[in-house]
């Protein structure tokens, strides 16, 4: 069975990328594309433009909408998806604590799964961070990413997951691209967001304590690593119903 797919932000380095890599397989098949205005076709794919999406999705009909936007353009959509009743996949990172309650809301009434990176081997880095941070207490945790020079929010979502799954184990308190030279504290993790090129994404953690140093390192080398695991997640999402969703389910699943 094929899953017809809308792809929000269709015209970004994103959404291109989650459109040529959706042409590769038989599973998915893009059937319409949203930008902020009309951008004629994409890769064979139409992209209207955001005030038409109402129209375009009873029109297409797609089982779930792949989001990699903006945070005001993904929320945008979202009473649209829940007229129709189509699921959501949002890759989309920056948002607010109103956004994300915005996102939840949904939930309730469409399934969403919200991803801040759809690599399957950032899932397998916060769960190595996971038992890294348990099993050493008290090494110094300091936390690095770099990202191309164009990226909008800082530090990246992927960063501030890694952040979420250190303090589910350790109460630090993170220290945003220290200043000067003031002593560490030992309650704190320091928190590095650097611009530059086209880097896709790279995020390490440093522990480090007890003579040695530990380095959790992450680099995504092809938006398609992201794309393909949105897309895996849309083909997964089109079988559930309401509620919220994690990427790591669709591991789980497989
Ligand atoms: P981008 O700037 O290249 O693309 C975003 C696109 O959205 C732009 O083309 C912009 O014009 C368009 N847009 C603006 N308003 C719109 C509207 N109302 N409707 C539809 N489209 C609109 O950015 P990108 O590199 O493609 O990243 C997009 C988002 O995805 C960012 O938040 C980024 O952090 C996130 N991201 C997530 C993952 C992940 O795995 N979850 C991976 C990469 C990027």
């Amino acid at each position: 069975m094929t899953t017809a797919i809308a792809v929000n932000g269709a015209a970004g380095r994103m959404g291109r990328t989650v459109i040529e890599t959706a042409a590769e397989r038989d599973d998915v098949e893009v059937v319409v594309g949203f930008h902020a205005s009309d951008a004629g076709e994409i890769g064979g794919v139409p992209v209207v433009g955001a005030d038409e999406v109402p129209e375009a999705l009873a029109e297409h009909d797609p089982d779930v909408v792949v989001d990699f936007s903006l945070p005001e353009a993904a929320l945008g959509i979202v009473d649209a998806c829940v007229e129709v009743d189509v699921g959501l996949v949002v890759g989309t990172t920056g948002f607010d604590d109103d956004g994300f309650d915005a996102l939840e809301a949904a939930s309730d009434e469409i399934p969403v799964l919200k991803a801040t990176n759809f690599s399957r081997g950032i899932q397998v880095l916060l769960r190595t961070v996971t038992e890294a941070v348990g099993a050493l207490d008290g090494y110094d945790l300091e936390l690095m990413e770099t990202h191309h020079n164009d990226k909008v929010d800082a530090p990246s979502g992927t960063a501030n997951t890694i952040l979420e799954t250190v303090q589910d184990e350790r109460d630090v308190e993170p220290v945003y691209g220290r200043e000067g030279h003031a002593p560490r504290e030992d309650d704190e993790i320091g928190v590095f967001a650097r611009r530059a090129g086209d880097v896709r994404g790279e995020h390490e953690l440093v522990l480090a304590g007890n003579d040695e140093v530990v380095s959790l390192s992450h680099r995504a080398e092809d938006r398609a690593v992201f794309a393909a695991g949105a897309l895996d997640a849309a083909v997964w999402l089109a079988d559930r119903g309401d509620g919220w969703h994690e990427f790591d389910e669709v591991i789980d699943a497989e």
